[in-house]
């Protein structure tokens, strides 16, 4: 990449809990994290598995300083935040951005909530790392880093959630995750954070059948996806936070399927790398 790229790393992209085994190991079975690298800043949408393979890489690589964005603290979305190596070296420097609504939880709040005894065998007091957490009203427009600008919004999902828009030297790419949509409606939070981006990856748990089933779990279909891309002007849609039983070969023709609608879609995966 060169230094005004923007590069997008999917560390986990699979929903609800981590699955292993030949049928996902195409497009991986860790929960959700999403790294968006703007030059030598890396910044990390959610704590699911993934977080754990992205900590080892990123320390490997020399990143000390970090940026954590939560979506929300559903365990797929943070299960991963004990695992997180720079957590543990006193020479790392972690910052941890929450999205308030009514009623939400602080990051700081999460953190202790989370990391307890009976659910946990220690708290937060293991970390050695510097941990600064900033807490932000929804709706809000957060600026990391000199050049970095992040639009958030409310999502439709139990208890609440943040979308993000990231934008970096002229290029710009959505986290729209989780949310549900009501049949028939372009949700108008969603076309805002998504319109004309490069890359947004939405919440595709459900197909369209399945969704008649489970509207009230505060997912999103494929399909909607697609709508809401060709809607708003987006370049590309990435399908993530994959339903457990949703298989390589599966997902294979979901891409296939959706492509033909919209070339720009595709079906997330562990370990891929898109550039914008
Ligand atoms: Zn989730
Ligand atoms: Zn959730």
């Amino acid at each position: 990449m060169t230094r005004r790229d923007l590069d997008v790393r999917i560390w986990g992209a699979r929903g609800s809990l981590p699955v292993s085994g030949a049928a996902y190991a195409r497009f991986g079975g860790n929960t959700i994290c999403i790294e968006v690298r703007c030059g030598s800043h890396s910044l990390i949408f959610d704590a699911g598995s993934g977080l754990r393979p992205a900590g080892e890489a990123l320390w490997a690589e020399g990143r000390r300083k970090l940026d954590l964005f939560f979506t929300h603290h559903h365990y797929d979305h943070v299960i991963g935040l004990p695992f997180f190596t720079p957590l543990f070296r006193a020479d790392a420097s972690i910052s941890l951005w929450s999205g308030q609504q009514d009623g939400g939880l602080s990051a700081a709040a999460m953190l202790t909530g989370f990391m307890r005894p009976p659910f946990f065998p220690v708290g937060p007091e293991v970390y050695s790392a510097r941990i600064k957490t900033h807490d932000f009203r929804v709706g809000a427009t957060l600026r990391p880093h000199p050049g970095i600008t992040i639009h958030t919004a409310p999502l439709n999902h139990p208890g609440g959630a943040t979308g993000y828009r990231i934008e970096w030297g002229g290029k710009s790419v959505s986290m729209v995750f989780d949310t549900a949509h009501e049949p028939g409606v372009l949700d108008p939070w969603v076309i805002d954070l998504i319109r004309d981006a490069d890359l947004f990856l939405y919440d595709a748990t459900f197909t369209e059948d399945e969704f008649t089933l489970c509207q009230h779990y505060g997912h999103s279909t494929w399909q909607q996806g697609v709508r809401l891309a060709q809607a708003a002007g987006a370049r590309r849609v990435g399908f993530l936070h994959h339903a457990t039983y949703r298989t390589d070969d599966a997902l294979a023709a979901i891409e296939a399927e959706a492509q033909a609608l919209f070339p720009g879609a595709f079906c997330a995966r562990d370990l891929q790398v898109l550039t914008l």
